[in-house]
């Protein structure tokens, strides 16, 4: 299986703002678009995307996952980029018309397809830096996804990162290319220097993220994990599986973890913890690295509270429980 991202369906869905109005949305061959190259996306980073899964069920359906949610993320951070207004029905019909496209092509659990809309500032100036594109493109790419697990659950190892920010304070809840660019010094040199898989962000000792998913802690019947605010990403999985642990029965504290408590509560044997992300769906989190030391997460292996709830989302997802809270969208 080709590695995750690269593959693409030959047509994606594609709509234009002129400064007026949409475009009547079509469908493109997927592997060119024609910007110029004093576009303000490739100067001023107006850019912005999501990440949602559509999946295979027994009965032969394909059904999306949280296509609400992601279409609601796509605009709001369209909004805190000042990028043009997208309608939520116009991202939904191109969502949805180009997986029915390609309904055949959508791979049986454990895999998926990869449903990647992106939203981009295209206005030819270079004389705006500090005011908007008024045009835009919105375009849907399609990625036929394996398993993320293929190789076997291995408990990741994390470094905190105390001091540097993953992305600006107010801007963490954007989906916005520039966040990921940023972050990827820190993670490059955490691999380098400590064979870490990811960085978990913390400045000033406050646990956030990572550059890809969102950082859980579960420690016995309680889950842990940051109240939501402009420094992190709002993550649709961290939801969902928030909204999972309550139905189960767990207590969810939304709050404030610092550096101190983590570290603190890993200690314990029961303590576990975990990634949560479309891509990640729920990764084990085996070891923290503060400050070069290793210190391992309760057993140091995948958990049996994170392995229940990775198998109840993966059941809704795959069709093979009630989906009650209404998430999945039949294409
Ligand atoms: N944080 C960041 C920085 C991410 O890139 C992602 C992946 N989209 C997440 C968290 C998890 O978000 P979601 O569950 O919506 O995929």
């Amino acid at each position: 299986m080709a590695a995750f991202g690269t593959r693409f369906m030959p047509e994606m869905a594609l709509s234009t703002f002129d400064g007026d109005g949409w475009s009547q949305p079509v469908q493109v061959a997927a592997d060119q678009i024609s910007l110029h190259p004093a576009a303000h996306v490739l100067h001023y980073s107006s850019t912005c995307f999501e990440g949602l899964k559509a999946f295979r069920h027994d009965d032969g359906s394909v059904n999306i996952f949280r296509m609400e949610a992601n279409i609601a993320r796509l605009i709001q951070s369209s909004q805190l980029l000042a990028l043009p207004k997208v309608t939520p029905e116009l991202l939904e019909e191109m969502i949805v018309n180009i997986v029915k496209k390609y309904v055949t092509d959508v791979p049986e659990p454990p895999g998926s397809m990869y449903i990647r809309p992106t939203h981009i500032g295209t206005e030819p100036s270079i004389g705006k830096a500090a005011s908007p594109s008024l045009t835009s493109m919105l375009y849907v790419l399609l990625s036929p996804v394996g398993d993320y697990f293929s190789g076997g659950i291995r408990p990741l190892r994390l470094l905190l990162e105390e001091h540097g920010s993953r992305c600006a304070a107010h801007m963490g809840m954007v989906k916005s290319g520039g966040n990921y660019a940023s972050a990827l010094q820190p993670i490059m040199q955490a691999r380098a220097s400590v064979n870490a898989d990811q960085v978990l962000f913390c400045p000033g000792g406050d646990v956030q993220e990572t550059g890809a998913a969102n950082f859980l802690l579960i420690d016995g019947d309680e889950m842990i994990t940051k109240a939501l605010d402009s420094s992190f990403l709002h993550g649709i999985t961290r939801d969902s599986i928030l909204t999972i642990a309550r139905d189960m029965g767990m207590k969810v504290s939304e709050r404030e973890l610092s550096v101190d408590e983590l570290i603190e509560r890993a200690s314990k044997p029961e303590t576990e913890a975990a990634l949560s992300g479309t891509a990640a769906v729920l990764t084990p989190v085996g070891t923290l690295i503060r400050d070069g030391k290793d210190y391992r997460v309760g057993s140091g292996t995948q958990g049996p509270t994170t392995e229940k709830l990775r198998k109840a989302l993966n059941a809704i997802q795959w069709g093979q429980t009630a989906d009650k809270h209404g998430w999945l969208t039949k294409v």
